[in-house]
């Protein structure tokens, strides 16, 4: 039987959390390295640079508003249906919300900052719920509406999207 070897790299430590490479699939992720309770922050961060539309490496931040962030390899928290984090852009904090041990993988919910992604994403999160396509706020249904966090600004595009809805 052909067992394929999955090999971790650590990359580099940070204080919160190491970024790992994957060395079978390329692909670098975030793993904590201290436990966390809900709501705790792990970390502060800034906008890097600013740009009017999103990419694989930026965060909503509002109307034509994308952000990339400041440390660096926090763009490596990957999407998970079942998140753990969540990026709150209004008080810059990255906030546990879910109990997180140490040298567990960070993710969180794309759709909880994204309107609308770049590319969608076909997600193999492996959680039980997971939604399969996940291609920004926009397209949730109301289950998973009430279910995540979502920023201020996507709180504030679904409230004017369903007002628009009631008034037609
Ligand atoms: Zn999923």
């Amino acid at each position: 039987m052909l067992t394929v070897e999955r090999k971790n790299k650590v990359v580099s430590v940070h204080e919160f959390a190491d970024v790992i490479l994957n060395e079978t699939t390329n692909q670098y992720t975030l793993y904590a390295n201290k436990s966390y309770e809900i709501n705790d922050i792990l970390t502060f961060f800034t906008a890097g640079e600013i740009f009017t539309e999103p990419n694989s490496q930026t965060i909503q931040t509002g109307s034509h508003k994308h952000i990339t962030l400041v440390p660096r390899f926090l763009q490596y928290i990957r999407h998970s249906c079942e998140p753990n984090v969540f990026f709150n852009t209004s008080k810059m904090k990255l906030i546990c919300v879910k109990p997180i041990s140490a040298g567990e993988e960070l993710s969180f919910f794309y759709p909880s900052s994204e309107w609308k992604m770049s590319q969608s994403l076909i997600c193999n999160c492996g959680s039980p719920n997971c939604l399969d396509i996940i291609q920004g706020a926009a397209f949730l249904d109301n289950d998973s509406l009430n279910k995540y966090d979502f920023t201020d600004y996507i709180k504030q595009h679904i409230i004017s999207r369903n007002n628009k809805v009631l008034n037609q």
